[in-house]
């Protein structure tokens, strides 16, 4: 127990030392040198000028950074406390990595000394009461697929709205709804930022846009970053964030009769959807998806498994678009097996 004191004690100590270090050097560099190129600056950080400061930590392949703006000001304070240890005859660090997982901040550094562990835990911490986002005060948001340090105003904007229980209109509930087959693709499970959607329609029609803005490469899985971004289409379909929204929306109203979304991720694709759709939500769209949920018939798992197999003969999966009609190749197969009066109660689900 006591041992433990003293190690809290020595580390504590230990780190504000380095503070004072820091403070000199900072001094210093502020009197010697440029201090518009190796100072701190004030508000937001460029990640590009953050890497040229510090490239020997930041830079590829010796480290890497992926994490929210909001905290690369802890990331700058980290690496000019190491900076300042090195100067003082500490050995240089090897590999250096901080990223956002889980809502967190994990920072490794190859390093043998212990306040250099020290410190990375100390920002770790800091991360955890600051906004990933904007470095405001804040707080660990949970929802579904979705955790993430955020202050109330980052909380507010940035999680994708459930979509508002509204009861079906007269005109909805008139006649069947057409369905429209959607998929997305977003940066990850943690925290879904929307990069490409696409909606096929029973007829054929087809609305695919992919966003120029609202994500990052950087907030992008290992497997978004391998297997969707390669894959983007580009050109005319690469769109503002608000263009995209308004011709979906636009699109969506030009079907002119009611229309219902099929997907099989609804936790995702749907909300991410309903989330870009924002205020523009069209009339003629049913306020709940139909949820394509392949499991639920063990006796079609093959004839499925083969009508998607099948749709990406020509392409590859994990392009919304070609995702949306592997999606829609499915359900006809399943439609032809299915008892008509299932059928009509899977859509009324
Ligand atoms: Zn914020």
């Amino acid at each position: 127990m006591i041992v433990v004191i003293l190690r809290e004690r020595y580390f504590a100590f230990a780190l504000k030392v380095v503070d004072v270090i820091v403070r000199f050097k900072r001094a210093t560099e502020k009197m010697f040198l440029s201090w518009e190129k190796w100072g701190k600056p004030e508000g937001d950080i460029a990640l590009e000028k953050m890497v040229s400061r510090f490239p020997r930590y930041l830079d590829h392949p010796s480290g890497s950074v992926r994490c929210g703006a909001g905290w690369y000001p802890l990331v700058w304070d980290l690496c000019t406390a190491i900076e300042a240890m090195e100067h003082l005859a500490m050995p240089r660090i090897g590999h250096f990595k901080a990223e956002e997982r889980l809502g967190g901040l994990f920072v490794r550094i190859e390093s043998g000394s212990h306040i250099v562990k020290e410190l990375a835990r100390d920002t770790e911490h800091k991360a955890a009461a600051i906004c990933s986002e904007c470095g405001a005060p804040g707080s660990l948001q949970l929802g579904h697929g979705f955790a993430k340090t955020l202050c109330p105003a980052h909380a507010k904007k940035r999680k994708p709205q459930k979509a508002k229980p509204v009861p079906i209109s007269a005109e909805l509930a008139a006649r069947e709804p057409m369905l429209l087959f959607l998929d997305t693709e977003f940066t990850d499970f943690d925290y879904p930022q929307l990069i490409s959607l696409a909606l096929v329609s029973e007829s054929g029609e087809i609305y695919y846009a992919e966003l120029a803005n609202g994500w990052s490469p950087e907030g992008c899985s290992q497997f978004v970053t391998a297997n969707v971004l390669p894959q983007l289409t580009g050109g005319d379909f690469f769109q503002e964030r608000s263009y995209a929204k308004r011709r979906l929306a636009e699109w969506v109203s030009s079907l002119a009769v009611p229309v219902r979304v099929v997907c099989d991720a609804p936790g995702f694709d749907w909300v991410l959807m309903v989330d870009l759709l924002g205020d523009t939500f069209p009339k003629n769209l049913y306020p709940a998806p139909i949820h394509y949920y392949s499991e639920s018939f063990p006796g079609l798992f093959e004839l499925l498994q083969k009508a998607h197999a099948e749709a990406y003969n020509e392409f590859p999966p994990h392009h919304a678009l070609h995702d949306a009609e592997a999606l829609r190749e499915a359900w006809e197969v399943m439609k032809e097996h299915l008892h008509p009066a299932i059928l009509k109660q899977y859509l009324k689900l």
